[in-house]
């Protein structure tokens, strides 16, 4: 496997190690006849698995990185306001998003939090968000004392449903929360429409969609602000990070404030004196954007890199009986594939359940998950609603009304029931790595009644 573009070469190492001619001979046209591995039967029925060489192991530096984080670390200026390196790290992150301001906090989450906040979201308010995410989309609105409303997931998208939209608000809705999942950007012309209609703010979480474009404009730009993470398995990473974009000065200084105890910032600056804002510690390290400042010069070759593959992998896989793969929603014009997903439908499969498929193909050196379950009926909406807060701000009728809500979301219900992720780091291998996955995925639709 050529990973040319990495000076570090990390690989998973895989206990059943095998010699490369062993790997080519396992390696199978799709559809092919004389398939070796299909005649040396599924890795899960003990044969020979597609692949054995692992994956590039995530996260990946290089050494040129090295030297500007020790700098900070002699420097002692590790807090913003004693250095220079989270300024330059924002505007760089501007430029690189297409927004006019960027600002970096801890994490995607506070990222999310600052903005909520500073766009108004209140204790008592609605906020329409896609139920078809990670979990701290639900937790910054609960943290707000807001009851996160769900508008149900367009499968084929994997995002919010824009015609879900309009049946669920209410007189206490002030935003909506569409999510950019696994890379893949939301109908936002539908939503920015909806939103000027009925008075919304927009907050786009793109948490998972660095470089994703929609009618050519960066995720991120497309509504009142966008909020970005840099955690440690996202696609810029420095461990922890975040960002909130915009293009609003204004609403960028409050958003400063917010993120640092309160206090003036910008414009502001000029009319207020002291704490005059309610605010918290929301704020980024300088070793955070040294590393990210470094991360940054890979992303956009990595993201081609990504694309390329995706595009390749969506070319075979619509090819296999069972395999959906994802459409992107009307104007979006690339992911930013840090899941590449698709739906595995198991009628075409004899009935063979998703798990076992998701076993079978791990077995066969393709790493994958079923990705999000339905979340909302993990017990974390009854604790919030059954909370002090929510308990004085929402009537009983409204609560017991959004409990009816959360039993009819179908579509996403299915969704979860029906998704196979891959991960980002595999698409940055190369084409005939590719080829592995699908030749896996072939290998188990021909071998399915083996498992049944
Ligand atoms: C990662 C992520 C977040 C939160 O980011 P953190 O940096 O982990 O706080 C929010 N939303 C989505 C969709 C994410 O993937």
């Amino acid at each position: 496997m050529k990973m040319k573009n990495f000076t570090r070469r990390k690989f998973i190492v895989n206990t059943s190690a095998v010699t490369a001619g062993t790997l080519l001979s396992t390696r199978v046209p799709v559809f092919g006849a004389s398939n070796k591995a299909t005649v040396s039967g599924l890795a899960l029925k003990g044969g020979t698995p597609v692949r054995t060489n692992g994956w590039l192991e995530w996260p990946v530096w290089d050494a040129e990185a090295e030297e500007p984080v020790l700098s900070v670390l002699r420097s002692g200026d590790w807090y913003r306001a004693r250095g220079t390196k989270v300024d330059e790290f924002e505007k760089a992150y501007a430029d690189f998003i297409g927004a006019r301001r960027a600002l970096a906090t801890a994490s995607g989450t506070t990222a999310l939090e600052t903005a909520l906040h500073v766009l108004g979201v209140d204790a008592g308010d609605e906020v329409i968000v896609s139920p078809y995410t990670f979990i701290a989309t639900y937790n910054v609105v609960l943290n707000q004392k807001a009851l996160p409303v769900f508008a149900d997931t367009d499968q084929e998208t994997f995002t919010i449903n824009p015609h879900k939209i309009e049946e669920k608000i209410t007189e206490h809705t002030t935003a909506i929360l569409p999510v950019h999942i696994l890379g893949l950007p939301a109908d936002m012309n539908r939503i920015n429409a909806i939103a000027r209609k009925h008075d919304l703010v927009v907050i786009e979480d793109a948490c998972q969609a660095w470089l994703a474009e929609y009618e050519g404009k960066k995720c991120g730009t497309l509504g009142d602000l966008g909020c970005f993470s840099f955690q440690n398995s996202k696609h810029i990473p420095s461990g922890e990070g975040g960002a909130v974009t915009g293009n609003d000065d204004n609403i960028m200084d409050l958003c400063h404030s917010y993120h640092n105890c309160g206090r003036p910032y910008g414009k502001s600056r000029n009319e207020f004196t002291g704490y005059p804002f309610r605010g918290g510690n929301k704020r980024m390290m300088e070793y955070q954007a040294v590393i990210l400042i470094s991360q940054m010069k890979r992303a956009k070759k990595d993201a081609d890199k990504r694309l390329e593959n995706a595009l390749y992998l969506d070319s075979k896989l619509k090819e296999i009986p069972g395999i959906i793969t994802y459409k992107l929603a009307d104007g979006a014009d690339r992911s930013a594939y840090h899941l590449y997903p698709f739906r595995y439908k198991k009628d075409y499969f004899d009935g063979l359940p998703r798990d076992t498929f998701l076993k079978a193909l791990s077995a066969e050196g393709i790493p994958c998950s079923g990705g999000y379950g339905p979340q909302y009926h993990d017990g974390l909406m009854e604790e919030a609603l059954n909370s002090k807060g929510y308990q004085r701000l929402f009537s009983k009728q409204r609560l017991d009304a959004y409990r009816e809500e959360l039993k009819n979301l179908p579509d996403n219900d299915q969704l979860t029931r029906e998704a196979v992720w891959l991960f980002q780091n595999m698409l940055l291998a190369e084409r005939e790595d590719m080829d592995d996955i699908v030749n896996a995925i072939q290998k188990i639709y021909e071998n399915r009644k083996q498992l049944i």
